[in-house]
C-alpha cells in the first residue's frame, strides 16, 4: 500500500510546489479565511500550512492520511459536478509515503486538538496536541525514502519560484481569503482579505490593474469576469496569464487564443496579452478531471467557450481602443 502510494505520489506531487497546492486547496476546502505558508529551501525541507477551517475530528485523523478517504465526494454523480477543489482523497496520503507529515487539527467546536504524524510508513497514533485553531499540516524533507524522485529536485531558489506560483495563483482566486508566506522565516507576503481588483493589484502589480480593462461578461451559462492588459503596458511579466474556470487556475490554449485573437483584431496588437480572467460556466459543461495537477480542462463545446472570451475581450478592448497608446 505504501509503494502504491509512493507510485501515485509521482504523479501528484512531482515536486514541493505540487505539495504546497494540495495543501492549499484542502485549506480553501475546508472553508479557511485564513491561509498561513511558511517554506525552508523552497519547500524541500519544510512546507507548513495552518488554517483557521473546520478542522478534522479526532476520529478522522487516520482516515485523511488513508489512500482514497476522501470526505469530499459520495458518489459517482459527484464526480461529474465537482464543487470541491480536492475529490481524489489521495494527496495527503501520497505526500505522507515520500515525506515526513505531522496532521494537527482542531474540529470546529472542540476544545481539543489531536496531531498524527506519518514518516513514508503506517502512520502514528492520534495523540493530543495543542492548537488554537482549524489545521496545521507540516511536510518534511520531501522524497527522503525516494532518494531517484529527490535527485529531481532543483535548487531550493527554483523550487520556491514555483511554490510562489502556485501560491500566487491561489491567492489572486480568492481574495476573500488572507494569505500569507514564509520563506526561511523571512516574511515574503501578506494579502489580508479584499476585493478582486485590490488582490490582482497586490499580485500583478498596481502598474498591471492601471494599463489593463476590466472584463465582466454574461451570457446564458457563461460568464467571465477580470482584467487584461497588453504587456507592453505593464511591467507584468510575460507570462502574467492567470485563467480560472469555476475557481481553479488552467492552461488552455484555446481561451489563450481567443484572447490573443481578440488583442490581434482591435488593437492589431500580436503579442500575448497578460490578463487574470476568472470564467465561469456549469461544471458539467468542463471536465477538470484530465490530469491529477488538474492545470487542463476539456470543455463539453470548446467552440462556444472560445466565441464567447474573445467577443469579452474585444467588447472590453472596444470601449477603451479610443483612449490606448499606439502600438
Ligand atoms: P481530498 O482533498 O481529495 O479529499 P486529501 O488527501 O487532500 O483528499 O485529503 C484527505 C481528507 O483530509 C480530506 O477529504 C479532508 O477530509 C481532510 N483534510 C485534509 N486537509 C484538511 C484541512 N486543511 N482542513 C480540514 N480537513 C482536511
Ligand atoms: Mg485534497
Amino acid at each position: 500500500d505504501i509503494l502504491i502510494s509512493q507510485i501515485a505520489a509521482g504523479e501528484v506531487v512531482e515536486r514541493p510546489a505540487a505539495a504546497l497546492k494540495e495543501l492549499l486547496e484542502n485549506s480553501l476546502d475546508a472553508g479557511a479565511t485564513e491561509i498561513r505558508v511558511n517554506l525552508e529551501l523552497g519547500g524541500t525541507q519544510l512546507i507548513r500550512v495552518a488554517d483557521n477551517g473546520v478542522g478534522i475530528e479526532e476520529a478522522q485523523l487516520n482516515l485523511a492520511l488513508a489512500r482514497h478517504a476522501t470526505s469530499k465526494i459520495s458518489s459517482l454523480e459527484d464526480l461529474e459536478c465537482v464543487a470541491s477543489l480536492g475529490f481524489r482523497g489521495e494527496a495527503l496520503a501520497s505526500i505522507a509515503s515520500i515525506a515526513r507529515v505531522r496532521l494537527a487539527s482542531r474540529a470546529h467546536g472542540s476544545e481539543l486538538a489531536y496531531q498524527i504524524q506519518a514518516d513514508g510508513a503506517s502512520p502514528s497514533e492520534v495523540q493530543p496536541t495543542a492548537l488554537t485553531t482549524g489545521t496545521t499540516i507540516e511536510v518534511r524533507d520531501l522524497f527522503f525514502n525516494t532518494p531517484a524522485r529527490r535527485k529531481f529536485l532543483k535548487s531550493a531558489a527554483t523550487e520556491y519560484a514555483h511554490c510562489n506560483d502556485v501560491f500566487q495563483r491561489i491567492a489572486l482566486a480568492r481574495p476573500d481569503v488572507s494569505f500569507s508566506l514564509h520563506h526561511n522565516d523571512r516574511a515574503v507576503q501578506l494579502w489580508r482579505e479584499q476585493d478582486m481588483a485590490e488582490r490582482i493589484s497586490a499580485v500583478l502589480g498596481a502598474d498591471f490593474n492601471q494599463a489593463a480593462v476590466n472584463v465582466a461578461e454574461t451570457t446564458a451559462g457563461l460568464s467571465v469576469h477580470g482584467m487584461s492588459a497588453l504587456p507592453a503596458y505593464s511591467r507584468a511579466s510575460r507570462d502574467a496569464q492567470y485563467m480560472f474556470v469555476n475557481g481553479r487556475f488552467v492552461r488552455d490554449k484555446l481561451l489563450a487564443h481567443a484572447l490573443k485573437q481578440a488583442y490581434h483584431d482591435i488593437l492589431h496588437h500580436d503579442r500575448h496579452p497578460a490578463y487574470c480572467l476568472f470564467l465561469t460556466l456549469d461544471p458539467a459543461l468542463v471536465d477538470v478531471n484530465v490530469h491529477p495537477a488538474k492545470t487542463e480542462v476539456r470543455f463539453r463545446d470548446s467552440r462556444a467557450v472560445h466565441q464567447f472570451i474573445y467577443h469579452a475581450i474585444n467588447k472590453s478592448l472596444a470601449g477603451r481602443a479610443g483612449q490606448a497608446p499606439a502600438a
